[in-house]
């Protein structure tokens, strides 16, 4: 397990500037996700740990080692991709040994092959012929070779030993077209680690599947990395793949990290008003402070907050609220009065949104007797409780509760 480190790193792509000092210690054994929207440089600084972008400036550690201008072969890292980057001529089980063979582990080349091991393949129709005809007694071609190449029983040890942790060591001998989109992306996973890499890169690889199995691989991702204790930097926009896969979110806006912190973190204490509307779902209700701890929103509604510091009257403020926090039952000194624009019935809860005095948008989550309130109407005038204790104010992206 290696650590990793920027340090006042600035990436470019000719003159336009994608990062710049940017800093982050992503500690050893840790899954880290750069989250942030389209174009924000998460893939470039990923890039940057690969060696496949240099920085024009600053440094990057691997562990104690600086490997800012080392090429990416020499980089002891791995990584997966989007589009699973296999070798479609090539089997399952030569796909993953094909990691073993471009980087071989020290103790893999220490071991020896004789020098037909390379032309053993030409045996194989005798293989073919002989266990076509005695069908009860086969003799594997690979338990042959491995019996005299050591080097290939290495790898092929290490190959089955992956591709069970995926559960497809019996899927070896396929082609990559014959595995679906979440099968090869397991595959993909694999040939990665079997290299052993000091750290494990993830170029957005859920986004080609489709939600449901994206959840799945995404939990299965995790405790492969975990149980292998692997240091991992994950790339998505997916805020809640973010928060399911991570130990920790560096969440990044223009090239510049809003937040770094557990998923716990940043999702209960945004520190700019960047990461509350980024992370979860939530409605910015804009209004000005008539006094201490009271927010008085465009129309008029009066909403009660717990900011810390004395804040001037007519300061205009921004409340991020999240639809979990808007009830229609416990009731609290905040009160507003909206419309009802739409609502969806899920079964164990209701999906609202409204519209406010002053046009803007409010979305709700009702949990308490949800079928009771799934017999409401689109355009019903409506009351709904904002729980003060949970409303984030900032001035500009400062938070100040
Ligand atoms: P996405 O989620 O869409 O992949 P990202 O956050 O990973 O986005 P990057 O791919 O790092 O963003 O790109 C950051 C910026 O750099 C973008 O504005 C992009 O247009 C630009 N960029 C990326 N690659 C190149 C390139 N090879 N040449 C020029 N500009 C590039």
């Amino acid at each position: 397990m290696v650590s990793v480190k920027y340090e006042k790193i600035g990436c470019a792509y000719d003159d336009f500037i994608v990062v710049q000092d940017f800093d982050l210690e992503i500690p050893d054994g840790t899954i880290t996700t750069l989250l942030g929207p389209s174009g924000c440089g998460k893939t470039t600084v990923l890039r940057a740990l690969a060696g496949f972008v240099e920085p024009f400036e600053g440094k990057v550690f691997l562990g104690d080692k600086d490997i800012t201008i080392l090429p990416p072969q020499k980089r002891n890292t791995a990584m997966i991709f989007q589009n699973y980057a296999l070798w479609p001529h090539l089997t399952i089980f030569k796909n993953v040994e094909y990691g073993l063979k471009m980087r071989e582990p020290e103790e893999l080349a220490n071991l020896e092959s004789p020098w037909y091991s390379k032309i053993y393949f030409f045996t194989k129709p005798y293989f073919w012929i002989r266990n076509l005809i005695k069908r009860k007694d086969k003799i594997s071609y690979d338990d042959k070779r491995a019996e005299f190449d050591k080097k290939f029983e290495y790898r092929r040890e290490k190959v089955l030993d992956v591709l069970s942790l995926v559960h497809l060591e019996d899927q070896a001998s396929k082609l990559p077209t014959q595995l679906s989109g979440g099968q090869q992306q397991r595959i993909a996973l694999c040939r990665a680690i079997v290299t052993q890499p000091d750290v494990l890169l993830c170029d957005e690889p859920l986004s080609n599947l489709d939600a449901k199995l994206r959840k799945e691989i995404r939990t299965e991702i995790r405790s492969i990395i975990k149980k292998i204790g692997m240091t991992a930097v994950y790339v998505t926009h997916d805020q809640e793949e973010a928060l399911a896969i991570s130990d920790r979110i560096a969440i990044l806006h223009e090239g510049i990290i809003q937040q770094y912190g557990t998923p716990l973190e940043v999702f209960t204490d945004p520190a700019t008003l960047f990461v509350a509307q980024f992370i979860g779902t939530s409605s910015t209700l804009v209004g000005k402070v008539v006094k201490p701890n009271v927010v008085e929103l465009k129309g008029g509604e009066q909403i009660n907050t717990q900011i810390k510091e004395n804040i001037p009257n007519d300061t205009e403020v921004n409340l991020v609220v999240r639809p979990e926090h808007v009830s229609l039952t416990s009731e609290t000194e905040c009160q507003v009065e909206f419309v009802i624009n739409t609502i969806e019935y899920l079964g164990t809860e209701v999906k609202m949104t409204g519209t406010l005095k002053d046009e803007t948008i409010l979305l709700l989550d009702v949990t308490e007797q949800p079928h009771e309130f799934a017999k409401m109407k689109v355009g019903d005038n409506v009351t709904a409780y904002v729980d003060p204790k949970e409303v984030f104010v900032f001035i500009g992206q400062e938070r100040k509760y």
